[in-house]
């Protein structure tokens, strides 16, 4: 098999080391004679898994004691729902800073709960860049300010954290959580879909500030609930355990390779090579602010629409996959996740030039 480069935006690559090891172990775990499928998540073997996986995420984040970890279900969509189930805490309203597709789900699905107040947005111009913190509009009486650090579908990415005084932040990091080191401290919540930058789909990572829980709404489903997330171990019922696994794996591998501090070096130089050609390009064209461009999902568009799947279907016999842009914005994004290797993104600049060279 030649080599592929996987540039989905999510389910995305995994590192080819974890998928050798999952693969390796996957009949026969560690002389059990089982695969993780089939062990009970209550066993010592998955219980020390489940229990490594977490230490080494606490690690890896520098998580402080006062948070607890969960591993959950139902994706980050699920998430847009807990948040207000778990944060209103008897007020009326929460502050949502609307930067693109994902926030807008995420405020339409707090709106079923909660008065959310936007307290900023950049649909003004067209979701292409970051909201600075002069233009927020906060309500100091919020429950808690949501906002989404990186939006994956339109390349807009926070490089620095909102200053939201007492009220607990809450940030979906779906698409950008383990790509730099961040400080847990300034938020009340942090919560990510596995599949992006993680592990397999099917996982879903809460950390929660252990005083903003034990205070759901009424008839919040007990699944929902943080608390009981939190007093049960995430076992309140069967976890994701193959998933917790690969995640286990991937944690393990960003230790070896440094943890976040050389994550980030790696992010970052990936993304200049990315945005410094298309900036020197005449032909390609990113939308977005240059300061707020994300380093983890890069949208682009050609100079001629029409060429598009040309574009596509020469990547593809490159082994440059998955390169077509969300349906709801067009065009081409390139998702550049931890997973994604220098030597990938380098490929894909290379197929670009060769491409316009073609067009003549
Ligand atoms: C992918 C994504 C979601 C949705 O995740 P699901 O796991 O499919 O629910 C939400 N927010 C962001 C920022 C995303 O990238």
């Amino acid at each position: 098999m030649s080599t592929i480069y996987n540039f989905s935006a999510g389910p995305a690559v995994l590192p080819k080391s974890v998928l050798e090891q999952a693969r390796d172990e996957m009949v026969d775990w560690h002389g059990t004679g089982m695969s993780i499928m089939e062990m009970s998540h209550r066993g010592k073997d998955f219980t020390a898994i489940a229990h490594q996986a977490e230490a080494d995420l606490r690690e890896l984040l520098a998580i402080p004691e006062n948070y607890k970890v969960l591993f959950l279900q139902g994706g980050a969509t699920a998430q847009f729902a807990m948040v207000p189930m778990n944060l209103l805490r008897g007020k009326a309203g929460a502050d949502y800073i609307d930067t693109g597709i994902w926030s807008d789900k995420a405020i339409k699905e707090a709106r079923r709960y909660a008065q959310v107040n936007v307290a900023a947005s950049s649909a003004d111009h067209a979701y292409t860049y970051a909201p600075g913190q002069t233009a927020w509009q906060l309500d100091s009486n919020a429950a808690y300010v949501h906002y989404t650090p990186n939006e994956t579908i339109g390349g807009v990415e926070f490089h620095w954290t909102p200053e939201v005084g007492n009220v607990p932040l809450v940030a979906d990091m779906s698409s950008n959580v383990l790509s730099k080191p961040i400080d847990v401290s300034r938020f009340g919540v942090i919560y990510a879909g596995a599949q992006k930058n993680i592990g397999p789909a099917g996982l879903t990572i809460a950390i929660v500030r252990e005083d903003l829980m034990g205070e759901a709404m009424p008839r919040t489903p007990t699944l929902y609930d943080y608390k009981v997330q939190a007093d049960n171990g995430s076992m309140y019922n069967t976890p994701p355990t193959y998933a917790i696994y690969i995640a286990g794996l991937v944690f393990q591998l960003l230790k070896r390779e440094g943890g976040l501090a050389a994550m980030e070096q790696r992010n970052i130089a990936k993304a200049k090579l990315l945005y410094d050609y298309l900036d020197a390009s005449d032909f390609y064209h990113n939308p977005v602010a240059p300061e707020n461009r994300s380093r983890m999902n890069v949208p682009f568009t050609l100079s001629n629409p029409a060429l598009d799947a040309a574009f596509l279907q020469g990547a593809q016999q490159q082994g440059l996959l998955q390169l077509k842009g969300h349906a709801l914005v067009g065009g081409m994004r390139a998702s550049i996740y931890n997973a994604m290797p220098l030597e990938g993104v380098q490929a894909l600049v290379n197929y670009m030039q060769d491409f316009v060279k073609k067009q003549g």
